[in-house]
């Protein structure tokens, strides 16, 4: 590498959060600088999360406490690269002093890469925070997965006909891979053979069903999940959770055994709380090279970011797939911010997007064209089966 050299006692770069954005930015930033610069890398697990497989809901269940499926533990892959690890919970950042205040201390950095994700957003629902379920994060699987599990097994004892019943708020991918894969289920093999199947209600809000995917796969997805008895509730939100109730802004009450909450997400709390400038939800409006303005040598990457491609004018999804091809850009602008030379901007190119719809489903649009069915279903799992392989190999891969 070109530019000053650094001396261990340099303050490091420092990595907030090993999901997608993080664990690539952290080694793509070591391959470029060939290990000759520290990197620390905090999270407050030490694992990597698969998240986008966390709608396997079923598998979970079954798994029970064994998650080994939806994680890469991390300190093998980090030491490969020479890549710090420090197990924390980051609390505040501190832009102008460059220090991060963790749980248990602070650090310095030289240079950051903000990757903290974001959080489900509850949009000021009340009862919704505290009475559903959510699938954005590897606890709230597990407590989902046991809370079905649990649900079902009670299942036999309910008066006459009556099956369980799952409302699954949110019709975005998220809500839309949920409501399938819960409707799918063999739950016997999960709860005991008296287990009987839920009924699964997917309440769309008042967006469109899968708002901003391709028409053709959104027709495909809606004929998949129909076939496997989802039913859709469209044009209303939810204005209230209780016990047992969700209410409609249109006088609907819903009552159901559970309720799941994929309804929309926001950037959590340590990055609402920087004076930078934000877009929706309080993720950070980046610079076209990713900086977050004002604070040369601190890039947002992945969910924690609002960015508007310049070519297309569109804002780039919150997705895994976005935040691998921007913490390439990302750690490549770290470099160069170091070697005094000029920073790319990044724009986006979209591969493609899977939608699973349970049972060897899904629909699907690759350099658009539209594929459904089990072909789909076979190239999602094929793509994440790759991902998870090559981050264990300490590789950094690309995402559908
Ligand atoms: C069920 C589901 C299915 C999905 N399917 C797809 C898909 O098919 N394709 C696709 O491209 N995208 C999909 N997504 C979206 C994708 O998962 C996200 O866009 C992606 O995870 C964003 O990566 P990230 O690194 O920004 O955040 P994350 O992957 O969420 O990583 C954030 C990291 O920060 C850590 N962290 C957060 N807060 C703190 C803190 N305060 N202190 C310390 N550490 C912290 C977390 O532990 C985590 O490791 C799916 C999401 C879900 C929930």
């Amino acid at each position: 590498m070109s530019g000053p050299e650094a001396t261990s006692a340099d303050p490091p770069l420092v990595v907030l959060g090993a999901g997608y954005a993080g664990l690539t930015v952290a080694q793509q930033f070591s391959r470029r600088t060939r290990g000759r610069v520290r990197i620390v890398l905090v999270d407050r697990h030490p694992v990597h999360v698969l998240r986008t497989e966390l709608y396997e809901i079923g598998r979970i269940a079954r798994a029970g406490s064994d998650v080994s499926a939806w994680v890469v533990p991390l300190l093998a892959v980090l030491e490969r690269r020479g890549i710090e690890f420090l197990q924390g919970t980051v609390e505040s950042v501190d832009l102008r002093a460059r220090r991060v205040r963790l749980d248990h201390g602070e650090v310095e950095y030289g240079m950051l890469a903000l990757c903290l994700g974001n959080v489900a957003a509850y949009f000021g629902v009340p009862g919704a925070a505290e009475h559903t379920h959510q699938v954005y994060r590897l606890s709230g699987a597990q407590r989902l997965a046991a809370a079905l599990r649990e649900t079902e097994r009670a299942s036999a004892g309910l008066p006459g006909e009556r099956r369980p019943r799952v409302v699954i708020v949110g019709g975005g991918s998220t809500g839309t891979e949920l409501a399938a894969e819960v409707a799918t289920t063999d739950w016997r093999r999960v709860a005991g053979s008296a287990a009987r199947p839920p009924d699964v209600l997917l309440v769309t809000g008042a967006l469109p069903f899968l708002a901003g995917f391709p028409p053709r796969l959104v027709a495909h997805a809606r004929r998949i999940l129909g076939r496997s008895g989802v039913m859709t509730i469209h044009g209303f939100n939810v204005t209230r959770v209780e016990p047992g109730r969700v209410f409609l802004e249109d006088g609907t009450v819903l009552s159901c055994d559970l309720a799941v909450w994929c309804a929309g997400l926001e950037a959590p709390e340590a990055i609402r709380s920087l004076p930078v400038p934000h877009g929706k939800g309080g993720r950070i409006a980046v610079d076209p090279t990713l900086e977050v303005p004002g604070f040369p040598g601190v890039v947002a990457v992945g969910d924690v970011t609002e960015f508007k491609d310049p070519v297309s004018g569109m804002l780039v999804p919150g997705t895994a797939q976005a935040a691998l091809a921007e913490a390439r850009v990302a750690a490549g602008n770290l470099v160069a911010r170091r070697q005094g030379v000029p920073l790319v901007p990044f724009t986006y190119r979209e591969r493609g997007v899977v939608v699973a719809l349970g049972l060897g489903q899904a629909a699907g649009s690759v350099s658009r064209v539209t594929i459904w069915g089990s072909p789909a279903a076979l190239l999602k799992h094929a793509v994440e089966r790759e991902y998870s392989r090559a981050v264990e190999r300490g590789e950094t891969p690309s995402l559908i």
